[in-house]
């Protein structure tokens, strides 16, 4: 880490009165894990069109997903049960029925190939970098599986960073409710108000934590370019997310430009 990285100590700190305009400052972040730090569409479709020799049928995959994760939010499975539940879903919805074993041995050649292709973003370790020398804590908040998204933040080296994982499949609730957010928050010892949320779903993540009193920031990496909406920051890359908390939220350990990290190329 470069000395521009670290903050200047607080005792620097000249802090007035604070206008009634101004926003609190930041003194937690919650992450998304998917398609946030972890390119996960990216080596699930990947190893989707492995498994069935065509990659024409992504929608059909996030359909059947959906509708099976729900399940597993509403305790109704468990996590490794869904999987081959929606594999067998999605290969009779194909045309082609497959026994429980054929599905379970399909569908552990789907993951192994997923696994291979994990890969993190590469914005996101200078980011956590910048938040952890920033001394903001940090949360990932995720849909997925507890167990499952705890073994991949460990595997590709983020375990360090974060103070809590909550998620979806451990807490009976998912995201956009505000009972995850708000779980996040209390596990990080941080108001709401005082807690940004990052993610790469619109509508999960920057909405429902700008619903849930938190400060929502939709990460639109393949900049979309939907409304945005007031309130509602849109970074395209991690890389940005130290300058906006700063100019956006007034994060009090950062305490000028020359604190941010250098300019994506
Ligand atoms: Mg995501």
């Amino acid at each position: 880490m470069t000395s521009a990285l670290v903050p200047a100590p607080s005792t620097s700190i000249t802090r007035g009165p604070t206008p009634a305009h101004e926003p609190p400052t930041i003194e937690a972040v919650c992450l998304d894990i998917d398609d946030t730090l972890i390119d996960f569409t990216g080596s699930a479709r990947t190893a989707l069109s492995v498994l069935i020799g065509r990659d024409d049928m992504w929608s059909a995959w996030q359909r059947v997903t959906e509708e099976h994760s729900a399940l597993v939010v509403s305790g109704e499975l468990d996590y490794d049960t869904m999987r081959r539940a929606r594999t067998k879903a999605f290969l009779a919805d194909l045309g082609t029925p497959c026994d429980d074993d054929t599905v379970a041995e399909l569908e552990d050649r789907r993951l192994h190939q997923m696994s291979r292709a994990w890969r993190l973003f590469p914005d996101v370790l200078p980011c956590l970098d910048w938040l952890r020398a920033a001394d903001i804590k940090i949360a990932a908040v995720t849909n997925a599986s507890g167990p499952h998204q705890r073994g991949r933040l460990v595997d590709l080296g983020l375990g360090r960073f974060f103070d809590a994982v909550v998620s979806a499949g451990e807490l009976g609730a998912a995201k956009p409710d505000p009972v995850i957010f708000h779980t996040a928050c209390g596990l990080l010892g941080a108001r709401p108000e005082r807690t940004a949320h990052v993610g790469d779903r619109l509508d999960l993540d920057a909405h429902g934590a700008r619903d849930a009193g938190l400060r929502g920031i939709w990460l639109d990496r393949t900049r979309t370019g939907e409304p945005q909406e007031p309130g509602v920051p849109v970074v395209d890359t991690l890389a940005d997310l130290p300058a906006l908390l700063v100019t956006e939220y007034r994060t009090p350990t950062v305490t000028s430009a020359s604190a941010l990290p250098a300019p994506r190329g």
